[in-house]
């Protein structure tokens, strides 16, 4: 399918003569790979249409590209894209104005304080296993952050999904190309898509996706950057020793190549 008649589809159609909401996310995914990773339609076609009951765990630091490569996971394998914050919100929109504990939490999400880990971790805990009773896989790409988010959730994740289908990526990327990556690289305000900060996408101007405005946060500055990737070596990177201990055959990505080298090492090491 080309590209222009996507742009047909979206402009005119969209809603009228095509309501199905997947088939619609599957196309903006394709185009998506296309413009923005510079794929073939027919590299873009070919994603998507398996379906694995896997619990993939994306571990990297910050401009490692998890966010990126959990989405191309997702479409490939049907799999449901966790993302912690997306949880939390969800959580925070659906809560009754009487449950007091929730209206202190929905001020600290409104006045960006953290949430309660305790309770972040029974959030997520609980959509785990929602989404496993509708018969969905999962890729996270920012949890387990912690030793402690680590040791709650693999014991469900194993008991759910079992140990064999919980399926470990570990994405390396040293400080220096994890500055150079990330310093000013943009993402879009409606949804937070990343822009990566690569010569090919420096003449986009709106998101691929959703057309809105793209905007550079102030976190994504090299100080900044620095104490988030000291933060990961840290809090994070412990995970991997943890997990080893626990019997899992950690799969080591070199995330210093392109986009697609890393989504193709990694499809060649999930299935072993
Ligand atoms: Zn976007």
């Amino acid at each position: 399918m080309s590209i222009n008649f996507i742009h047909y589809i979206k402009k005119s159609a969209y809603g009228a003569f095509f309501n199905s909401k997947i088939w619609y996310d599957n196309l903006i995914m394709k185009e998506y790979v296309v413009q923005l990773l510079g794929w073939t339609e027919t590299q873009a076609e070919e994603l998507g249409g398996e379906h694995k009951k896997w619990a993939i765990l994306l571990v990297g630091p910050i401009g490692s590209g998890k966010g990126t490569q959990a989405e191309l996971l997702a479409e490939k394998f049907g799999l449901f894209n966790f993302e912690t914050s997306k949880i939390i919100e969800e959580k925070i929109k659906n809560a009754d104005a009487s449950d007091e504990i929730m209206m202190r939490e929905k001020n600290n999400w409104e006045t960006g304080k953290l949430n309660t880990p305790e309770l972040v971790k029974q959030w997520v805990l609980e959509k785990i296993e929602e989404l496993h009773k509708q018969g969905s896989g999962i890729v996270f790409s920012g949890s387990p952050r912690t030793l402690e988010e680590a040791e709650a959730e693999l014991p469900v994740l194993e008991d759910l999904f079992g140990k064999e289908d919980v399926k470990i990526v570990h994405i390396q990327l040293t400080e220096n190309e994890s500055i150079k990556r990330n310093s000013h690289r943009r993402i879009c305000k409606a949804n937070r898509h990343p822009i990566p900060n690569f010569p090919q996408f420096q003449n986009i101007t709106t998101c691929p996706r959703d057309g809105s405005e793209l905007v550079t946060r102030s976190l994504d500055n090299p100080d900044v950057i620095k104490v988030r990737y000291q933060e990961y070596v840290n809090r994070t990177e412990p995970i991997l020793a943890f997990l080893k201990e626990r019997g899992y055959n950690i799969i080591e990505i070199n995330g210093e190549q392109s986009i697609q080298k890393v989504f193709e090492d990694t499809l060649n090491n999930l299935d072993g």
